[in-house]
Parts: C-alpha cells; sequence; structure tokens
C-alpha cells in the first residue's frame, strides 16, 4: 500500500479553509517561524479518509473477529468503560494538580477511584492492600519480587533462590532475575501441574519463595496448591501469585484464603482493558498484611474527615516503582467494570470463561491430540503432533487460521507441550463464535491430510503473508508497507 506522501499530488486540497479577518493574538518569536513551507502530503478529503479507513481495516482487532490468543485474554473491550474513560473530568486530569485545593473539586474524584479499586480488589484476592501503580504484568511481578526481597532483608533472611514452575509465563524467571534472584525452575509431572517431589527437593533454606500460575499456562488447576503453599511458607519463603489471568477463578476462591502472600493482576486482561496492541496496561500488586509496608509510595488514604489523600511517609516502602500513580485510565475502566458486573456477574466471567474452554477442548480433542487431557480452567492446550505426520505444524495451522478469518491461538507456548496450541477463548464470546473457530479448526485438520499445500502457502488473505519473525522483531519497521 502507497503512504500517503506517495498518494500526494502537487496543489490538490483537501479543505481551503479563508484567510481570517481576526488579527492574531499570538506573536511567535521570529527563530520559531518556518522559513520553508512544510512538505506535507497534498490529498483530497476522500484520499485521506479512504487511505485511514484501508489502514484501519488492515488491524486485527478484537472488535473485527474472534482471538483466541492463550494465557492473554482479549476479551471485548466494553464500550461504557470507554465512555467512563473519556469524561472531561478524568480524560483532562493533571497528575500535579493539588489533592485538596477547591474544596478537593480537582483530584478528589480520581483518588477515590484508585481507593475505591484497592479496596474492590481485595474483596476479590483476599489481599490486605494493593499498590495500582504497576504498568504490566511483568512489572507488578518485579513490584512483587523487590517486595519479597525487602521483607526477607528486613528479618535478615539469607536467600537466594526464587523456585518457578517450568510451565510458567517468561515474565516470571525474568522478573525474579531481575531483582537479582537466582530461578531455580520446578518440572511438572505427567498429569501437567508442578511435580510435588521436585517442589520439596528444591524447597531448601536459602528459598527466598515461589511464583506460581494457578491454573497454570495449560489451563489446569493444581490440587496440591495448599500443600504447596505450607511447603514455602515452612522455610519462611512467600508465595507469589501470578493473577494475569484471574477470569478462571473470579469469584469461585481467593489467593488470599489459599495462602498466596502476594498477587498481581492484569487488569489488561481480566478487567475490560482487553491485552496486546501495546497499549497501556496495568498491573496492580496486593499484599497479605505483613507487606503492606513495604508497597511503592504513594498510597492513596482516606482520611477521618472523609478526603482521599496520597500517603508518602511510608518509611519500609521499596520507593517508587513508576512515576505518579500508575496508568489511571485502565484503573478506571476496571472500576467501572467490576461494578457494572457486581458480585453475581464476576462469578459468571469465571464461570463461561471455563464452560467456553472445556467446549472448544471437547469439540476438537478427537481431531487434534491433547497431551494433558481433563477437565481445564479458562484456556486449552493443544498439539498439532497428529497432523505434523503430514508436515503442517502448529505455525501452518496458525496461519491457516489467518485465512478463515481467525486470530490464531499462542503457539509453541508453554514450552512443554510440543508443537503447542493454547486456546483462551474468554469468557465473552457467544457459542456461534466457538462454533466457527471449532469448524475451521476440523477443517483445518482436513487440509493437513488432504491438502497441506494450502496450509503451506497461508496466508494468502493478509496483507503480508508469512515473515521472518525475529528480523520482524528486531528490526521493527512499521512506516513501510
Ligand atoms: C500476560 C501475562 C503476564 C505478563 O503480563 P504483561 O502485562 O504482558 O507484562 C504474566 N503472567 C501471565 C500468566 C500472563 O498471561
Amino acid at each position: 500500500m502507497k503512504t500517503v506522501f506517495e498518494k500526494s499530488v502537487a496543489d490538490r486540497r483537501g479543505v481551503r479553509p479563508c484567510r481570517s479577518d481576526v488579527e492574531s493574538s499570538i506573536h511567535l518569536r521570529r527563530n520559531y517561524l518556518r522559513e520553508n513551507i512544510a512538505e506535507l502530503p497534498e490529498l483530497s478529503e476522500l484520499d485521506v479518509v479512504r487511505h485511514y479507513t484501508e489502514l484501519s481495516r488492515r488491524n486485527f482487532g478484537v472488535d473485527t473477529n474472534f482471538y483466541p490468543l492463550g494465557s492473554c485474554t482479549m476479551k471485548y473491550n466494553p464500550k461504557m468503560t470507554e465512555v467512563i474513560a473519556s469524561n472531561e473530568g478524568f480524560a483532562n486530569l493533571h497528575p500535579l494538580l493539588p489533592q485538596l485545593r477547591m474544596g478537593g473539586m480537582l483530584t478528589q474524584g480520581a483518588l477515590g477511584v484508585l481507593y475505591e479499586t484497592d479496596l474492590l480488589l481485595r474483596e476479590i484476592t483476599g489481599m490486605a492492600g494493593f499498590t495500582m501503580q504497576p504498568m504490566a504484568g511483568s512489572h507488578g511481578e518485579l513490584t512483587g519480587i523487590v517486595i519479597m526481597a525487602a521483607y526477607h532483608r528486613e528479618k535478615g533472611n539469607r536467600k537466594r533462590k526464587v523456585l518457578i514452575p517450568d510451565s510458567a509465563h517468561g515474565t516470571n524467571p525474568a522478573s525474579a532475575a531481575i531483582a537479582g534472584y537466582e530461578v531455580v525452575s520446578v518440572p511438572s509431572n505427567a498429569e501437567g501441574v508442578m511435580d510435588m517431589a521436585a517442589l520439596k527437593a528444591a524447597a531448601t533454606e536459602d528459598v527466598a519463595g515461589l511464583m506460581l500460575t494457578c491454573p497454570n499456562t495449560l489451563g489446569l488447576y493444581n490440587p496440591h496448591i495448599k500443600e504447596i503453599c505450607d511447603i514455602i511458607h515452612g522455610i519462611d519463603g512467600l508465595v507469589y501469585y501470578d493473577g494475569a489471568n484471574l477470569n478462571a477463578i473470579l469469584g469461585k476462591c481467593r489467593p488470599g484464603d489459599i495462602g498466596f502472600d502476594i498477587v498481581h493482576l492484569n487488569l489488561h486482561k481480566t478487567f475490560a482493558t482487553p491485552h496486546g496492541g501495546g497499549g497501556p496496561g496495568s498491573g496492580p500488586v496486593g499484599v497479605v498484611g505483613k507487606l503492606v509496608d513495604y508497597l511503592p509510595v504513594a498510597l492513596v488514604v482516606k482520611r477521618d474527615d472523609g478526603t482521599y489523600a496520597l500517603e508518602y511517609d511510608r518509611p519500609k516502602s521499596i520507593g517508587y516503582i513508576a512515576p505518579f500513580y500508575g496508568n489511571f485510565g485502565i484503573v478506571l475502566r476496571a472500576y467501572a467494570y467490576i461494578l457494572m458486573l457486581g458480585r453475581e456477574g464476576l462469578i459468571r466471567v469465571a464461570e463461561n470463561a471455563v464452560l467456553n474452554a472445556n467446549y472448544v477442548l471437547k469439540k476438537l480433542e478427537g481431531y487434534y491430540d491433547v497431551p494433558y487431557p481433563g477437565v481445564c480452567k479458562h484456556e486449552c492446550v493443544l498439539s498439532a503432533t497428529r497432523q505434523l505426520k503430514n508436515g503442517i505444524s502448529a505455525l501452518d495451522v496458525a496461519k491457516g487460521l489467518i485465512d478463515m478469518g481467525y486470530h490464531p491461538p499462542t503457539i509453541y507456548f508453554p514450552l512443554i507441550v510440543k508443537e503447542a496450541l493454547m486456546i483462551e477463548p474468554t469468557e465473552t464470546e457467544s457459542k456461534e463464535t466457538l462454533d466457527g473457530f471449532i469448524e475451521a479448526m476440523r477443517e483445518i485438520d482436513r487440509l493437513s491430510r488432504e491438502d497441506p499445500e494450502k496450509l503451506k502457502s497461508a496466508p494468502q488473505s493478509a496483507p503480508v503473508s508469512r515473515l521472518d519473525e525475529t528480523a520482524a522483531a528486531r528490526n521493527l519497521n512499521i512506516s513501510c508497507c
């Protein structure tokens, strides 16, 4: 596709504004004035509208098609929360506005949102306090591990290792390593959950804690979860809950009741904002009572007179983890979303997320290999090993789906599954949409036997076909088409 510069034709105009007959009151200094006319594209209004509409159509988004990316809930993007976030009173707030002046007219509402969201997330997770500052799930992990380190430092504990299961999201070991810990990988057993004997052997006195995703990235809930927490507490370790995809257990059980000490949530996966696309995220971190003092500054507190304030005087705090107060707009969307759904609605999120994943799994298990059969939670993992016998890999399945109008699931992850296809339908998709996807997956299986070349050359319908993904990531160039 040509750029607007290539489409430009000299002297073509969209609108011709008349020269203003009001004298400008703005007087720029001479050295700020442009000497030569800017070289801008010259196009008609229609050309411009068509250009950008065409560009927007090339974007695959949750507003256009089904997006079953595993481990990265790409649920719908509720328009109601967008309307609330674009409310002028919130959208135009400056983070340096005073907290109380003008009777608190300026920022009390926003501080109230942060405070109330903290209370709601405490109720949802069973934690004693939250920080809203982390800007992503991984940022929340780092915050949580730094809190873990602060706890051990104050107790004089000499700990240097963090245990992480081999099915973990890659950000877990990265966060622990950045915080200065040695990462020890704990293998999974034949059922796809953490091997208890391996955990017991690894849980030595020098272990600071364990990071766990439950249900894990295979969508499996660990039945030994309480015992795991007890083992780690037995060595004065802390247990970290990766709650990026809380939709699996929302309203059903709480990490705090199970025995976890620290939890991060991805508001941009579970609470209204879709994940992906490089947009802003939010990864609040909650902790149990004994860790509240370590939370980053500032915390929003409610004073006796009912006003809200930012509290900086917190001597044990790990300090700043982000400028200002996090991605406020994302927190605001989550707040509105939680209130919109209410207690009953949140419980139904978990029920529908789990139901949808199991529906897809059941309907596809006769067509694809299932490495860990049984009931899954919010996502299911299939394998294309059967299709590979005809030369069709998980990558070919993914590319074939693009031609059928579906975003591919996550592939080759978790690492412990060969030719992994990790599918997360999410709670917000209808049976009709799931049936369409299931049909497409069955068709791909048929093609893998009858017309593998068609899959090998997919996608044919996308603006670009197969990319060198390493080069695309390393030498990103988004301005040329
Ligand atoms: C997405 C995800 C993360 C990381 O979240 P980001 O916001 O992408 O940094 C961590 N753990 C799990 C299980 C995830 O799915």
